[in-house]
């Protein structure tokens, strides 16, 4: 009687365990990597390696979105082209931006709000991906929240500008200002969330509890979530642990990143990165 008891808490507990991975504890996350601890800011770079995150109360994205239109609307007065537009299928979605292939100064993509958020548009074309991602991740007890989205190159190039002044006046020559403003916020064009294809994610619950983008996040049943799921709505992990050196930006289990179906299942199904995605595809 009690070891058939026992089996029936087992299986019960399996079940649950299976069925609402989020509201369990997070203590049986498999991701046991050690990363630091460290905080990050505004498209921060520590050591060789760029961070690109975003800082909670500080850089906000509300000053961001003047050329988007609300998703639930049917205004389209958003400004801007479609990029690529001419390119078959999704190849658009695997553009690859980084320190080595910037942005036009003159880069514009056709934004939507996310529904269920004031301020966090997206690329037009991806949106619906990302709201059911989010939608099915919720109704899956893994309630996400979305930090940040698209930010445009004025804004970026604002953000550059601003930094630079900061060594200026510190009495920097203006070239040297540059670079030590390159340390710490992405030149105007190379930051991801300047494509409209990026977005940061976290833990509700987790962002709660953090005020900065940290790497424990990848503790949480949430995160655990996206890295099984996040490539059946065309999502990768774009700055994967241990991959550092190819993508030039530390980890960041926080920032997803759309390339579409086939590319996230390829990507993500073998544990590389879109500049490894677009060498072979080259
Ligand atoms: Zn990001």
């Amino acid at each position: 009687m009690r070891r058939k008891l026992f089996a029936v808490t087992l299986s019960l507990a399996l079940c649950m365990g299976l069925l609402s991975g989020c509201m369990s504890d997070s203590s049986s996350s498999s991701s046991s990597s050690m990363h630091s601890s460290s905080t990050l800011m505004d498209d921060v770079e520590s050591g060789m390696s760029r961070v690109e995150s975003d800082v909670k109360s500080g850089m906000s994205d509300m000053m961001d979105g003047s050329s988007s239109t609300s998703h639930s609307s049917s205004d389209g007065s958003a400004s801007g082209t479609a990029a690529a537009a001419a390119v078959p299928g999704e190849d658009w979605a695997a553009r690859l931006v980084n320190a080595a292939n910037p942005l036009p100064e003159d880069f514009s993509v056709k934004t939507v709000m996310i529904e269920g958020y004031e301020n966090r548009p997206f690329d037009a074309r991806a949106a619906d991906a990302l709201e059911a991602m989010l939608a099915d991740a919720e109704a899956a007890g893994c309630k996400l929240y979305l930090v940040s989205a698209y930010r445009s190159v004025d804004r970026q190039r604002s953000l550059f500008a601003r930094k630079t002044q900061s060594f200026v006046d510190e009495g920097f020559p203006r070239d040297e200002a540059e670079k030590q403003a390159a340390q710490w916020v992405a030149r105007p064009g190379t930051s991801e969330h300047n494509l409209g294809l990026a977005a940061d994610i976290v833990s509700a619950n987790w962002y709660a509890g953090h005020d900065d983008l940290t790497a424990d996040f990848d503790q949480t049943p949430e995160f655990e979530w996206l890295q099984a799921h996040c490539a059946e709505y065309g999502f990768i992990l774009r700055y994967p642990q241990g991959k550092e050196t190819v993508t030039g930006i530390t980890y960041e289990p926080w920032h997803y990143r759309y390339v579409g179906k086939d590319a996230a299942a390829q990507i993500m199904g073998q544990g590389i990165t879109l500049e490894e995605y677009n060498q072979k595809t080259r």
